[in-house]
């Protein structure tokens, strides 16, 4: 009977230390492969020269290495570059590289699609698909690794969660990535860099806790009452405020990692004093500081950019009443990278 070959880094290090001892060779080939794969990122067997062909040649049989591919890739001309890659099964997701003066900024998916509907959100219409596996995170990491020093010869220094899909709901792929990412044997970037932002799941906020986590957490709260976050964000229904400020102080008194609140400044609905006030009591609850958002349009007129000085008020109120804001310029507005724009034109060809 045909089988359909495993996907090499679906193994961990431990099972291909098993693996090679299953063949009687020798254990350390595992340590070998396993850093072929997360540290020099090779996309063939044929690349693992320091095995020996017949060790390479079962491989091949075995196994393969699926890789995303770069579709295409975009360059905005605030240097920000967007790229759609293609996964194994057909599937688009885009990642992001935000060069600036200080960073240089991956943004990743963690899904094909998202599951929450948030009202402001491309990635929101789009139905989820299925969650990306570690390896899939991981490949993103290094393509745009890869731009940054090509294009603007800097060492890419922070990585996001903020594409597509929403991470908590991909729990153990996400965390995988992000130990292939960490690890010595991987690409041994530090966890103060990353960050991964989330529509706000209670309960696996604490799991994040539970499990030490040791990378930053980031909010998408974009409403400080339950009210309006219902209105906005529909997994708010099933986790509201109060549900999620008790998770976060569980993370943050676990942890003690820095935890940041994101708000997006809609005109006329979030931007007012009143709402700064509500965004200040659950910033004291929570231990948290504030990155104002943009607004990028989605093409649905629905919402509106806040005005300027709503918005610079809203900031002073916050700084004066000594809670950390900073407000956000949006970045690669012209090739649809911004912050919530991440969508697949191109998206229903993968599924013809
Ligand atoms: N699902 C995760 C990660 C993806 S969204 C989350 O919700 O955090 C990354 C960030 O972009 C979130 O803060 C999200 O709320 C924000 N965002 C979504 N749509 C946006 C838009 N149209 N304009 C500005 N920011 C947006």
């Amino acid at each position: 009977m045909h089988h359909a070959k495993t996907d090499i880094r679906s193994l961990s290090l431990e099972k291909l230390k098993v693996l090679f001892a299953n063949k009687n060779e020798l254990a350390f080939r595992g340590k070998q492969v396993f850093e072929w794969l997360w540290k020099k990122s090779a996309t063939s067997f044929d690349e693992m020269t320091n095995l020996p062909l017949s060790t390479r040649e079962w491989l091949g049989q075995d196994f393969i290495i699926n890789h995303i591919k770069v579709e295409d890739k975009q360059i905005s001309s605030d240097k920000t570059i967007k790229s759609s890659f293609r996964l194994h099964d057909g599937f688009l997701v885009e990642g992001v590289l935000i060069p600036s003066d200080e960073r240089m900024t991956a943004c990743v998916s963690s899904q094909v699609g998202c599951s929450l509907t948030c009202k402001f959100c491309a990635t929101g219409k789009m139905e989820r698909e299925r969650n990306l596996n570690a390896d899939e995170i991981y490949d993103q990491v290094v393509h745009i690794r890869n731009w940054a020093m090509k294009h603007y010869n800097s060492p890419l220094s922070n990585i996001v969660y903020m594409g597509m899909g929403e991470p908590l709901l991909n729990y153990n792929n996400v965390l995988e990535s992000i130990e292939k990412i960490t690890s010595p044997q991987g690409l041994g970037m530090s966890n103060e860099r990353i960050t991964v932002s989330t529509a706000g799941i209670a309960k696996m906020i604490k799991k994040l806790a539970d499990d030490e986590v040791r990378f930053r957490l980031a909010i998408s709260l974009h409403a400080a009452n339950d009210e309006k976050r219902n209105a906005i964000m529909p997994i708010n229904e099933t986790n509201n405020l109060d549900a999620l400020i008790e998770s976060l102080q569980y993370f943050h008194a676990k942890t003690k990692n820095r935890i940041t609140f994101e708000y997006i400044a809609f005109k006329g609905f979030n931007d007012g004093i009143e709402d700064a006030k509500e965004l200040m009591n659950l910033c004291k609850l929570a231990n948290a500081k504030v990155n104002i958002i943009e607004y990028n349009p989605t093409g649905d007129d629905f919402f509106e950019k806040a005005d300027t000085h709503k918005v610079n008020a809203f900031a002073n109120y916050l700084v004066k009443n000594k809670v950390h804001a900073t407000v956000r310029r949006s970045r690669g507005k012209d090739i649809d990278a911004a912050c919530g724009q991440l969508a697949n034109k191109k998206h229903s060809e993968a599924l013809m």
